[in-house]
């Protein structure tokens, strides 16, 4: 079995925790309008084996110590979801623990996968489904499967928001966010990270002979965007009492 792969990062210390081995695979159905990578959103040829991606890993294992291992991301991982069936399993005999990072819209088979992932990274696209189509060009209803999904399974859970000026820094929306993550078990959130919005990715769409859709848009000020996490997470802190996040 093989996957479309578009990059690997060997030190990854964003996506996961710890020293992380992560595995970009191509393929998604959503077009955000703030995607950096453009580039994947097709899916292209099988180039990756599940004893590739092992091999790789079993590589990087001295690095992960206790807390690291391999993420999938993308993309949509979730498009390849036997394979990374296949390759949990194998990473899993090894020791070797397996995140997934996700927008959540694959192929409906997440009761197949979640078994097999330690921890799910979801990107929140939106809270309202006009604004969710709006911002990602499909429905809302095939996040929320996956969210149904994540509440018959114990995943721990990181949850990021990206957040774009003039659509997320609000208080509306802070409230609109807290109340959204009651779809989820609270008592597997880990962590929940606020992204600010940036333009990085724009060079690309030029590359590729696509219109930048938020051509209107300045990147989201990092101490603002602080300042607004700092607020949602006293909200979130005061409505889940038994959350501890900081
Ligand atoms: S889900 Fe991720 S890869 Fe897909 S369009 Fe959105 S930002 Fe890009």
């Amino acid at each position: 079995m093989k996957a479309s792969l578009g990059a690997i990062e060997t030190f990854g210390l964003v996506d996961g925790p710890g020293i992380r081995c992560v595995f970009f695979l191509n393929g998604c159905m959503l077009r955000c309008k703030y995607c950096h990578n453009p580039e994947m959103w097709k899916k292209g040829e099988d180039n990756l084996s599940v004893d590739e991606v092992v091999e790789r890993a079993l590589k990087c294992k001295p690095y992960f110590r206790d807390n690291g291992g391999v993420t999938f991301s993308g993309g949509e991982p979730l498009l390849h979801s036997k394979f990374i069936v296949e390759c949990a399993k194998r990473l899993h005999e090894e020791g070797i623990n397996v995140a997934l990072d996700t927008a959540g819209v694959g192929l409906d088979d997440y009761d197949e996968i979640l078994p097999y992932i330690d921890l799910v990274i979801l990107d929140i696209k939106h809270t309202d489904k006009d604004a969710y189509k709006e911002l990602t060009g499909l429905d809302i209803d095939k996040a929320e499967r996956f969210i149904d999904a994540l509440r018959k399974h114990d995943n721990k859970l990181w949850i990021r928001q990206v957040v774009v000026p003039g659509i997320m820094d609000n208080h509306e929306y802070l409230d609109s966010l807290v109340n959204y993550l009651n779809k989820f078990k609270i008592s597997n959130i880990e962590k929940i990270d606020f992204l600010p919005f940036h333009r990085m990715g724009r060079e690309k769409y030029i590359t590729m002979n696509v219109p930048y859709p938020y051509e209107d848009k300045q990147d989201m000020d990092k101490d603002e965007c602080d300042k607004l996490y700092k607020e949602f997470i006293e909200k979130y802190n005061n409505i889940y009492k038994d959350s501890n996040l900081t």
